[in-house]
């Protein structure tokens, strides 16, 4: 399978060339060129496969050509022989109709596990098979950090640096971070916010020369190769509950925030899996709810919530939805997006939100109203969502019409949220591998929020 981009000046490049690239050259997204159309057949083969077969056999309608299928298989048995649970990713019922997929038993208890051990053996594959030096740069609100210096950590061929900002991640998150003592990880805690540490890997990944020299990759959700491994376990969930005999059409409740879990599942509906509606659930930064609702995707006012890990007002993954929407048109997307830089929004027109609302609802989520649903699903199904989760819950039970199963993804677990899950007045025990983050001793080094200083850093790292 060849890759190109959503602007149309990249392409057709194949798998492992579109991880490296991250980003397209022309500033687009990278999508494959044929979205692969799953038989009824295949479909009912598939769904007698335990996780990883399932993963094998989806990842090699992608990257066939670029990696042997023995080659896949060890690597997808390496990513997913690290998660806590057997099923790797476990269904729950919570009520009649409800469900949670919980993505959380990876080694950081998020979901960004599921793609970042992935991709950090991708990346140690890449880089034994072509016998470069892979320098990862990141910056992270909390989860991608942790996740991502995991999926890498004491592997040859890879050096990994994430950037967070200081005192501005939860306690959990910064000891995931810092309490990895391997060679190969250097955590920056930046005097800062999200923002700025964005901004200064944004402006050092545009220094070409910098970018080149020290061979430079990146992490972030708009990885292909991050959207397919999450693209699996829509798929896992789905034949999970139908072998119930419940083979309706299934909806799923995804908590978003980058549009990249969303849009896997999107992708996954697009190959011939049945599923119903796709539900955006976001918290009060509603940027895509109110693009689902009202066809304009506009940014608002930032907002601190419960959910910090959806408190985004830009969707990276966003334009890979508008490609689809817009028939494939790459021309149609430049625009679009053009539009976007010069004017800040976008506006559809009313066939198009048609088509949007054929395929997803949304429903914004108030800070109050996630920490009430974390309560209300405590008390009444004994099971503790974390905040995140809990949007998702209270967004699929705002859509109540009758018969219709939903899955909401558990895209984490209640112990990395302890600040929030305490203001429910709820008390949680923690997973032995959390309670033992808080002895070990932290590793990280506290910088200004100068590109200059961050410079200096990467240079004596990498
Ligand atoms: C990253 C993250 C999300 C949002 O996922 P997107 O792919 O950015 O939409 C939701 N919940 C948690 C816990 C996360 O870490």
């Amino acid at each position: 399978m060849n890759f190109i981009s959503t602007r149309g000046n990249v392409g057709a490049i194949g798998f492992i060339d579109s991880i490296l690239m991250g980003l397209a050259d022309d500033g687009g997204l990278l999508v494959p060129a044929q979205i692969p159309q799953l038989s009824q057949d295949t479909l009912t083969q598939w769904s007698k496969l335990p996780y990883e077969e399932l993963a094998v056999e989806l990842f090699a309608l992608y990257m066939g050509d670029d990696i042997p299928r023995d080659d896949l298989k060890a690597l997808v048995h390496d990513s997913y022989s690290t998660f806590r649970d057997p099923e790797v990713t476990p269904v729950r019922a919570i009520g009649d109709r409800e469900y949670v997929l919980e993505l959380f038993h990876g080694p950081t208890f998020a979901f960004k596990d599921i793609a970042l051990q992935f991709l950090g053996n991708l990346y140690g594959y890449v880089s034994r098979q072509r016998g470069t030096v892979i320098n990862i740069l990141g910056a992270t609100s909390g989860d991608t950090g942790a996740s991502a210096i995991e999926g890498v950590r004491g592997k040859e061929g890879i050096r990994i640096c994430i950037l967070h900002p200081n005192g501005k991640v939860s306690k959990v998150q910064e000891l995931q971070m810092t309490t990895v003592h391997d060679e190969n990880v250097l955590n920056l805690s930046v005097e800062g916010n999200f923002d700025d540490c964005q901004r200064i890997i944004k402006e050092l990944f545009a220094d070409v020369e910098f970018k080149q020299r020290h061979h430079l990759r990146a992490i972030n959700s708009i990885n292909i190769a991050r959207i397919l491994a999450q693209t699996v376990y829509y798929f896992y969930a789905y034949f999970q509950i139908a072998k119930d005999g419940r083979d309706a059409k299934i909806n799923f409740s995804v908590p978003t925030g980058n549009f990249g879990d969303i849009f896997a599942g999107y992708l996954a509906k697009k190959m011939g899996l049945p599923i119903g509606k796709l539900i955006l659930a976001t918290n009060e930064n509603n940027i895509l709810e109110r693009f689902v609702t009202e066809g304009v995707y506009e940014p608002g006012e930032f907002r601190s919530t419960h959910s910090p890990s959806m408190d985004i007002q830009i969707a990276s993954n966003f334009e890979r939805y508008l490609y689809y929407l817009y028939m494939e048109d790459p021309q149609a997307v430049t625009e679009l997006m053009n539009r976007f830089k010069t004017e800040g929004r976008i506006v559809i027109p009313a066939d198009k939100l048609q088509t949007v609302q054929a395929d997803f609802a949304a429903y914004g989520v108030g800070n109050d109203e996630c920490l009430d649903t974390i309560g209300k699903v405590k008390r009444e199904s004994d099971y503790l969502l974390d905040p995140h989760t809990a949007c998702g819950v209270a967004a699929s039970s705002k859509r109540s019409e009758s018969g219709e199963i939903t899955v909401t993804l558990a895209t984490a677990h209640p112990a990395k949220f302890d600040e929030s899950i305490r203001l429910t007045g709820i008390e949680q025990q923690f997973p032995e591998q959390i309670e033992a983050l808080f002895e070990k001793p932290q590793y990280q080094t506290l910088v200004g929020g100068s590109n200059a200083e961050i410079a200096e850093q990467l240079e004596k790292f990498f």
